[in-house]
């Protein structure tokens, strides 16, 4: 099982709106519990969802401008580059994996690689203190790259067809 990470990342929303002078309503700290309970990527539509599990009713506007306090505050990440829905993930959690997205359907799969996160972790860069890091690596997802092989032989066969009838 996954640790909870509510515990923490409330603490660091509570000390974010202090230093914003932000309002703690209540509604901002059961989005975060629901926030929380994705082990995965969500969309704002998922969200709303979850919220109403909850008996939390809101608004999609209330949810985009909590969502964008929460990106504010650092405790979400948007994954921009990936597709549309789907597009926001807690960012302690992003920062345990990697993307691999494939550049033809879009898919996205997780990828843990302990050589990479401590290479990366060692690399000291001249005039530049490190903060974190994100890493999208695009390709074929397998299923793709065997479409477009079958295709390619289908092409093959349809031109030596072709050739014979000439
Ligand atoms: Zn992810
Ligand atoms: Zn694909």
């Amino acid at each position: 099982m996954t640790k909870d990470l509510y515990p923490e990342l409330q603490r660091q929303l509570l000390d974010y709106m202090e230093e914003k002078k932000l309002n703690k309503s209540e509604g901002r700290f059961v989005m975060l519990r629901c926030i929380c309970d994705f082990k995965k990527h969500f969309s704002l539509e998922d969200l709303g969802k979850k919220m109403e599990e909850h008996h939390y009713s809101v608004s999609r506007a209330t949810l985009y401008n909590n969502m964008n306090t929460f990106l504010d505050a650092e405790l979400v990440v948007r994954h921009g580059m990936l597709s549309k829905d789907k597009e926001y993930e807690l960012k302690a959690l992003a920062l345990s994996h990697y993307h691999l997205i494939c550049s033809v359907c879009g898919k996205v799969v997780e990828v843990k690689n302990d050589r990479i996160q401590e290479s990366i972790e060692k690399t000291r860069f001249p005039r530049f203190t490190t903060h974190y890091h994100e890493l999208y690596i695009y390709g074929l997802c397998s299923k793709c790259k065997y479409k477009i092989a079958r295709n390619k032989i289908k092409e093959n066969t349809n031109e030596n067809l072709k050739n014979k009838k000439k």
